[in-house]
C-alpha cells in the first residue's frame, strides 16, 4: 500500500488582524521609545489592563448608541461560564474601571498612559483593521482646562519628536449635559425640518444621538450639516471659559488650531473640550488621534464624581505616516558575529559567545539550518548581512595557540587598536578588552 501523503492546507491569520513583521520591527520600537520618552517628560506612568473585559463596561462607558458598540464589538458569551466578555474596543472605560476598582485616585488625580491592541469589527481598509493599536493617555482628577491644553500639546511634543508635520489640530466643545440637551431639542426640531433629505443613517439617529448626524460623512448631507443649529452657541458661560482658557494655552504656546463645530466625536461620555489631530496624507483614515474631556464617566461608571480627560492614538496610522515621510529609522544591527569551523572551534565559538555577552556586547554565534558546518566564506557572508560591526573568526590552528581572528565589518576600523584595517589575530584572553575598546573607537569614529 502507498502511504498518499496529504498536502496540508496553508492557514492564514484573522482578517483584518496584522502580523507586525521583523522587517517592521524596528520603526514599532522607534516610535514605542519616542512615545515613552515624551510620556516620561509629562509625568504620566503606565497602566496595563487585561484585553477582555466584561461586555457591560462597554454599553455602560462607551453608549448603547455609538458606532462602536452598535456594530464593532467582538462580543462573546464565555462557554465556560456564561460570563459576557468582549475584546476591548478602547481603553479609557477599561483604565476607569481599573482606577476605581483599585482606588487609584484615593491620594489625588492621575496621570495615566497606556498601550496596545484594541479590537473592532469594521470593514478592513488602509487605516482601518480589526486589531490594532493604540496609546493612549487618562488624566484623572484634573478640571481646569491647563490639563486639556496640556495632553493636546504632549501631541504636538510626539509630532516634533517623530519628526512628523502637517498634523492639524481641530478642537470643539461639546459643553456640558444641560447645555447639549437644551441644543438637541433644537437640532432634533431642525432636522425633523428636512427629513426628507436625511439618509438612513442619519434617521435612524434622530433621536438617539442627531449630534453624530453631524458628523455625517455623506456628501449630500453637507449643506444640512452645515446650516444646523450650531452646539457652540448653546453653552454657559462656565463652558465659555474653560473653551476659551484653553484657547488661550494652546496660542501662548504657539499651537495653531481650526475649531470645527462638527467634531462630536464618536463616544457618548465626552463634555466640554474634544479634539482631533488630522492629516491629509493618508487618504481617508486621516485622523490619527482623538479625545477630550469626559467628567461624566468616573461617576457613570461607579465612582465618586471625579473631572477627566485623555487622548487615544491609531499607532499603524502613525507609522504609515513616518514610512509616507521616509523617516523609518535603519535596523539595528548586532555588535559581533562568531565565526568557526571544526569541532573543537565550535564549541570555543559557543563558550567565547557567552563571554562576550557577560560584558554587555550584542552577540550572534553562527548556526548552520542543517547542522553541518558551512565554509567560512558563505559564514563570513551571513557576518556581513547581520550588521555586526565585527567579526570574531575562530579556525582550529590558531586556536591550537590560543589565539583568534578579529575582522572588521562595513564602516568598522581597527586603526585605533595601531593594528592595521584588516583581520587582526588576538589572543583569547584578550579578545573581550580588544573588542570593547575597537567598538568604542568605531562608535567615537561614526559620532564625528
Ligand atoms: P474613525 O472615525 O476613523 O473610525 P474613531 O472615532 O472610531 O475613528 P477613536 O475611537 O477616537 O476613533 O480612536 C482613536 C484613534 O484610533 C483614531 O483616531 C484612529 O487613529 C485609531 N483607530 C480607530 N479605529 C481604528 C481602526 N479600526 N484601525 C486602525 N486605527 C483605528
Ligand atoms: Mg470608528
Amino acid at each position: 500500500m502507498t502511504e498518499q501523503k496529504k498536502k496540508l492546507e496553508k492557514l492564514s491569520g484573522v482578517k483584518g488582524m496584522n502580523d507586525i513583521l521583523p522587517q517592521d520591527a524596528a520603526l514599532w520600537e522607534f516610535f514605542e521609545s519616542t512615545v515613552k520618552s515624551m510620556l516620561r517628560a509629562y509625568g504620566y506612568q503606565q497602566i496595563r489592563t487585561p484585553i477582555l473585559e466584561p461586555t457591560q463596561l462597554f454599553t455602560r462607558g462607551i453608549g448603547e448608541v455609538t458606532d462602536i458598540v452598535e456594530k464593532e464589538m467582538y462580543s462573546f458569551t464565555d462557554a465556560l461560564n456564561g460570563e459576557h466578555l468582549t475584546l476591548r474596543p478602547e481603553n479609557t472605560a477599561a483604565v476607569v474601571r481599573a482606577s476605581i476598582e483599585h482606588n487609584l485616585l484615593y491620594d489625588g488625580p492621575k496621570r495615566l498612559w497606556y498601550i496596545g491592541p484594541m479590537f473592532r469589527h469594521e470593514r478592513p481598509q488602509r487605516g482601518r483593521y480589526r486589531q490594532f493599536y493604540q496609546v493612549g493617555v487618562e488624566a484623572l482628577g484634573f478640571a481646569g482646562p491647563d490639563t486639556d491644553a496640556e495632553i493636546i500639546m504632549m501631541c504636538q511634543r510626539l509630532w516634533d519628536d517623530l519628526g512628523l508635520s502637517g498634523i492639524r489640530l481641530e478642537l470643539n466643545s461639546l459643553g456640558q449635559p444641560e447645555e447639549r440637551a437644551a441644543h438637541r431639542q433644537e437640532l432634533i426640531a431642525y432636522l425633523e425640518q428636512h427629513v426628507d433629505t436625511l439618509d438612513e443613517e442619519s434617521k435612524r439617529r434622530l433621536y438617539t444621538n442627531p449630534l453624530r448626524v453631524l458628523d455625517t460623512k455623506n456628501p449630500a448631507m453637507q449643506e444640512i450639516a452645515q446650516n444646523a443649529p450650531k452646539l457652540v452657541d448653546f453653552l454657559g458661560s462656565e463652558s465659555l471659559a474653560h473653551f476659551e482658557g484653553v484657547q488661550r494655552l494652546l496660542k501662548a504656546n504657539n499651537i495653531p488650531f481650526k475649531i470645527n463645530p462638527r467634531l462630536v466625536r464618536g463616544l457618548d461620555y465626552y463634555n466640554l473640550t474634544v479634539f482631533e489631530w488630522v492629516t491629509d496624507k493618508l487618504g481617508a483614515q486621516g485622523t490619527v488621534a482623538g479625545g477630550g474631556r469626559y467628567d461624566p464617566l468616573i461617576e457613570q461608571l461607579g465612582g465618586k464624581a471625579t473631572a477627566a480627560c485623555g487622548w487615544a492614538m491609531g499607532v499603524e496610522r502613525i507609522l504609515e505616516l513616518l514610512k509616507e515621510e521616509d523617516l523609518v529609522p535603519a535596523p539595528e544591527g548586532t555588535d559581533i558575529y562568531v565565526v568557526h569551523q571544526g569541532d573543537a572551534a565550535a564549541e570555543q565559538a559557543f563558550i567565547i559567545a557567552e563571554r562576550l555577552r557577560d560584558t554587555g556586547l550584542d552577540v550572534i554565534l553562527h548556526c548552520s539550518p542543517d547542522g553541518t558546518p558551512a565554509s567560512f566564506k558563505s559564514q563570513m557572508k551571513k557576518a556581513d548581512a547581520s550588521g555586526a560591526a565585527f567579526a570574531v573568526v575562530l579556525g582550529e590552528d590558531e586556536l591550537a595557540q590560543g589565539m583568534v581572528g578579529v575582522k572588521p565589518l562595513r564602516s568598522a576600523s581597527l586603526e585605533s587598536t595601531g593594528q592595521k584595517n584588516e583581520q587582526a589575530t588576538v589572543p583569547v584572553e584578550d579578545l573581550t578588552e580588544f573588542l570593547i575598546n575597537a567598538m568604542v573607537a568605531t562608535a567615537d569614529d561614526s559620532a564625528d
